[in-house]
């Protein structure tokens, strides 16, 4: 346990496209972008914001997906489990996993985390159960038997303020996002809300959002909270990534 609310970053594989995927119009050759998981470690309990990829798309360096392929992929070591590990955090300690959605690089390792209990916006959860859809979203990574907490709109976890769940709509029905309020600032983990600072520099939605009025209402308060000083970590941002320091508290 601590006894100051500290957040530490991790990368649990990697997501590859075209630099379109993110911003329509973007040309060059395909990037990498991180699949981030974060610990939240608060004096009352510890949680993580998503969880990375199912063990299915691991792969070796010998069969590691081409560099000209759209497609996820981890490596030895990149699971949450082996994360959280290598800081001496047992992942049975995780009492919370908070899910910004329910998309399969975002819960795959809901799995690896036996004690924790898994909040996601209600809605999110029933767009999950009506529309399984291969690649997008699958029982296998979210349907993991440990107690759910399906929530509606905003929720203080720990009742200080500290860690706040809002919810940011328009990638999918019920994406949410997390405010880490740090010694140093606030800190927003934007999930896939936002997949890159350029998508916010540019005000320009990527095609993968499924409501585009709530995205830009979502782009405009993260536009604002920027303006006011808070930092915002991208859902799958390479370049700000290599900024990021793992498994050092942030
Ligand atoms: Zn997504």
């Amino acid at each position: 346990m601590t006894d100051t609310l500290r957040l530490f970053a991790f990368n649990c594989g990697w997501f590859q496209c075209r630099p379109g995927y993110f911003v329509e119009g973007d040309e060059g050759d395909y990037l990498r972008g991180p699949v981030p998981s974060y610990l939240i470690d608060h004096p009352k309990g510890r949680a993580l914001f998503d969880t990375g990829m199912h063990v299915r798309y691991r792969r070796e360096l010998a069969d590691a997906l081409p560099s000209d392929k759209f497609g996820l992929q981890w490596f030895e070591g990149m699971d949450i489990a082996t994360r959280l590990k290598a800081i001496d955090v047992d992942p049975g300690s995780i009492d919370w996993v908070i899910n910004s959605h329910l998309h399969i690089d975002h819960c795959g390792g809901n799995a690896l985390l036996p004690n924790a209990t898994i909040i996601v916006q209600k809605r999110e959860l029933e767009t999950a159960q009506h529309n399984p859809q291969a690649g997008l979203y699958e029982a296998v990574d979210y349907d993991t038997g440990q107690k759910i907490a399906a929530i509606s709109g905003e929720h203080d976890l720990f009742g200080d303020g500290s860690v706040r769940i809002v919810p940011t709509y328009g990638h999918t029905q019920g994406h949410q996002s997390v405010i880490v309020r740090l010694a140093a600032g606030e800190v927003l983990l934007a999930g896939d809300c936002c997949y890159t600072e350029r998508n916010l520099d540019m005000m320009v939605l990527p095609r993968a959002t499924v409501d585009v009025e709530q995205g830009m209402l979502t782009f405009e308060r993260l536009a604002k909270a920027r303006a006011g000083g808070t930092r915002i970590l991208f859902g799958h941002d390479g370049r700000q990534w290599a900024t990021i320091k793992e498994g050092v508290a942030l």
